[in-house]
């Protein structure tokens, strides 16, 4: 039961700290308040009911918490900081939570103190054997408190970057980090940032050092690899430089298998055979994956998309990375079939395109690398508010697959934008050749099967181009780097689905029409969850005040936005997620059972969505807090109900 309304004054406890300030409740929920607090920044945070109280409780409350310290009553009196020495000692875990909270009071000064080098690991060491030697934080009363608080906000902003490079390259390439206790490659962008922190007890000495020392120059190939080295004799440092980090054969290991995963599942399943239990015959001459039609073709198709992407027709988004987006993927979609409808008409035999399958595959990776590298260079000239928090570690090879920028565009051009719509035209224009080629080996017969699958994939992929401005509130645009995992995946994704259908073509069987029927039942159902959870999102992003959204129920979180805790969204944390293995499992069904393949590729989606699951509620957990965890504590299940 609340004992506050909206708009009471109230003191509250500051989140992860034992200080209390006073603030304003801005909203609330059965178990939480929202808080606006009185620092100059009017932070906002989610606090629990027990730790808001009212200004006369607390008043009272600290009175006689005054009165008792002068009458020298124990631990009581004591400041939220200090430690009896009977209490038990913190694990290392909290320990390092502390540290970071502790980063996040301190301010830089622009002292040089240190000439060495000081790694993360360091540094941690360092607030373990502070925390041990007891050395706390201790704020003297209220108008020091708020003078820290002020300062935070303004160091947060600085060091935020730094902080971000820090613990996810901690906890990334930790192995790497256990490996040496010598300075390793993050610590030289810790040095080249000017940051040092030295500790004394107390808060007052308590900051951040400048440092004067240039980072140690590394050599090329220490840079391509990320390697943890030591900065000793030249011998040692020679042989480092040829050990990869943890993080590096980790991202290598990541881009092999990307790569090869097109090449194999189009090369397992050809027209002659179709197994999973042999290595496919591969082409013994690299030439066949050279073909200068398939170049054109592919460099045609995007020129073309280009164009009608900038045609000024459809709802105008205008996302932050400054571009102008038309959502005019039908218009799109109705002039390529246009055009391959003429070519028809006039005589070109389109179907040479599919007998190029090969070819353009090779073509659209070849193109991926190419514009990763593009994209990756660009990087360099970019304001930091437009990296990718995560994509920024200094390695190549992890920064490559994971993108340095998180949406490029070039005057009103989206890249990210542009290469979505060009997969989903891709997927279109390979299930209608499928269709063609059936028909031109069968004329007059037409496969069910073969129709019903293609044209439940091209239904999903119009689907997605119908609601084309929905992209702009998922994951993939907003927090997906735009690195070689997105730039591949949605050059060569279109390859990968349509195995499906080329596999009912070459290998399929004919279905009853009742199991036909289950099949696209099963599909529409995935396709209604899919839909609408995706579409209840995006307009509750896109306007949380709708009136046609009233009906449901959200919880208000510190980063201002609400999170949907009914609908969909109350019904699982990833319905849409769900909707889409459904979808995936309905094509499969219709391969049937005979080959192992079609079940390989679900399953590399169920591999994909539950990745995405946890890199998604990592993200939530660290921007919401306190109030992502309220919605997991709520809707209990990711993607099935009663089982994950
Ligand atoms: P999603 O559409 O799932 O969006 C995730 C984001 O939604 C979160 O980052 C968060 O962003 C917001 N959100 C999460 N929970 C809530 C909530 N309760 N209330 C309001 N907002 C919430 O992003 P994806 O890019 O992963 O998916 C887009 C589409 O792509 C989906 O249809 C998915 O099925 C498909 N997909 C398919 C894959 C496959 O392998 N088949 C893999 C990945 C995606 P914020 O709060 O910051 O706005």
């Amino acid at each position: 039961m609340s004992k506050f309304k909206k708009t009471d004054r109230v003191m509250a406890r500051w989140p992860g700290s034992s200080l209390w300030f006073e603030g304003t409740v801005i909203d609330l929920n059965d178990i939480e308040y929202l808080v606006c607090f009185e620092d100059t920044a009017k932070s906002k945070y989610v606090v629990k009911y027990k730790d808001v109280k009212s200004l006369t409780e607390f008043r009272r409350r600290s009175k006689s918490r005054g009165r008792s310290s002068s009458r020298g009553r124990s631990s009581k009196t004591k400041s939220p900081g200090r430690r009896s020495t009977l209490e038990p000692k913190p694990s290392p875990a909290k320990t390092a939570q502390r540290a970071v909270e502790i980063i996040k009071v301190i301010e830089p000064e622009p002292v040089v103190k240190h000439k060495t080098i000081v790694e993360p690991r360091n540094v941690l060491e360092r607030w373990n054997d502070m925390e041990h030697k007891n050395v706390l934080l201790e704020c003297r009363n209220d108008v020091e408190h708020k003078n820290i608080l002020e300062r935070r906000h303004e160091v947060e902003r600085k060091n935020e970057v730094l902080r971000t490079d820090v613990f996810t390259r901690l906890s990334r390439a930790d192995v790497a980090v256990q490996r040496t206790s010598s300075p390793i490659w993050q610590s030289h962008r810790i040095v080249s940032s000017n940051e040092k922190i030295e500790y004394n007890s107390q808060i007052n000495n308590v900051r951040t050092v400048t440092s004067k020392k240039e980072p140690t120059p590394k050599s090329l190939g220490s840079r391509l690899c990320g390697i943890s080295c030591s900065v000793g004799s030249s011998i040692k440092s020679g042989i480092c430089a040829f050990i990869p980090s943890l993080a590096t054969v980790k991202f290598l290991i990541l881009t092999l298998i990307i790569t090869a995963m097109p090449v194999f599942l189009t090369e397992m399943c050809t027209k002659n055979k179709c197994t999973v239990m042999e290595m496919p015959v591969m082409p013994r001459k690299f030439q066949v994956y050279y073909d200068p039609l398939s170049i054109a073709l592919v460099a045609g198709f995007l020129v073309t998309q280009l164009l009608l992407y900038l045609i000024p027709l459809g709802k105008v988004v205008k996302p932050k990375n400054g571009a102008t987006v038309h959502c005019n993927g039908i218009i799109a979609l109705l002039v390529s079939v246009a055009v391959l409808s003429s070519l028809m008409y006039f005589g070109y035999d389109v179907l040479q395109v599919y007998t190029k399958y090969r070819q353009l595959l090779a073509t659209s990776m070849a193109l991926s690398m190419v514009l990763t590298l593009a994209v990756y260079i660009r990087a360099r000239y970019i304001p930091d508010d437009a990296k990718n928090p995560v994509g920024n570690s200094g390695m190549f090879l992890p920064d490559f697959f994971t993108g340095r920028e998180l949406n490029p565009a070039v005057r009103s051009l989206d890249l990210k934008f542009l290469l979505f719509r060009v997969a989903l035209l891709t997927w279109i224009m390979i299930n209608v050749l499928v269709v063609m080629k059936d028909l031109r080996a069968n004329p007059g017969q037409y496969s069910p099967t073969l129709l019903t699958a293609c044209g439940l994939q091209i239904f999903y992929a119009v689907d997605y181009l119908w609601f084309e401005d929905s992209y702009f509130t998922t994951y993939d645009y907003m927090r997906q780097g735009c690195g070689l995992l997105f730039i591949l995946g949605h050059l060569t994704g279109p390859f990968i689905v349509t195995v499906f259908t080329r596999f009912i073509l070459n290998h399929g069987t004919e279905l009853e029409w009742y199991y036909l029927s289950l099949i696209v039942a099963l599909n529409l159902v995935g396709y209604t969850i899919l839909r609408g959870s995706n579409s209840q999102k995006h307009s509750f992003r896109s306007n949380p005040s709708d009136p046609a959204l009233a009906y449901l129920e959200s919880l208000p979180t510190p980063a201002g936005t609400r999170l949907l805790v009914s609908g969909w969204w109350g019904f699982l944390r990833h319905p849409n997620y769900l909707g889409d293995l459904l979808t995936f499992i309905s094509w499969g069904l219709l391969c049937g059972f005979r080959h192992a393949l079609p079940w390989i590729l679900v399953g590399i989606d169920v591999l994909f969505l539950v990745g995405r699951i946890f890199e998604v509620e990592s993200v939530c957990k660290k921007k919401y807090g306190t109030a992502w965890n309220s919605y997991t504590e709520r809707v209990k299940y990711r993607l099935i109900p009663k089982i994950f």
